[in-house]
């Protein structure tokens, strides 16, 4: 069978999932958003290699794998997603971010191209 790329080269689909097991499968390229703003976007393999915003790494570690060891307990993002009204001065992720410092509270980050077709918003990058 054909993909949609095979017969349709110049056509593209945008899907909006949670499901990172589905945008592995599916995907070219992957944009993880939270709080409204796009966070990261890299190729999708590029992506699920070496995530690099915290959000991200969050997300993936909190896929459940059936290989390996067992763990007692899921991973987990920790904290809730701020309310659309009273969204964070600064960084979007801050109030559920392990590695927040200083300037992540008052000052949004750019989307910084980190490495090649790599894009990243946060502090942590581009300093
Ligand atoms: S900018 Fe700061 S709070 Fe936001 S993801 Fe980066 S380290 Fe975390």
């Amino acid at each position: 069978m054909l993909t949609l790329k095979e017969r349709r080269p110049e056509a593209a689909i945008l899907l909006i999932t949670h499901n990172m097991a589905v945008v592995a499968e599916t995907c070219d390229r992957v944009a993880v958003m939270y709080g409204g703003k796009i966070q990261e976007v890299a190729p999708v393999e590029r992506l699920f290699a070496n995530p690099l915003h915290p959000y991200t790494q969050g997300l993936l570690e909190s896929i459940p794998r059936v290989d390996g060891e067992r763990p007692k307990r899921l991973k987990v993002v920790p904290g809730t997603v701020p309310s659309i009204l009273d969204m964070p001065k600064g960084c979007k992720f801050v109030t559920r971010c392990p590695k927040r410092f200083e300037p992540c509270a008052e000052h949004e980050p750019p989307l910084l191209e980190v490495e090649p077709d790599h894009f990243v918003r946060c502090h942590l990058f581009g300093r």
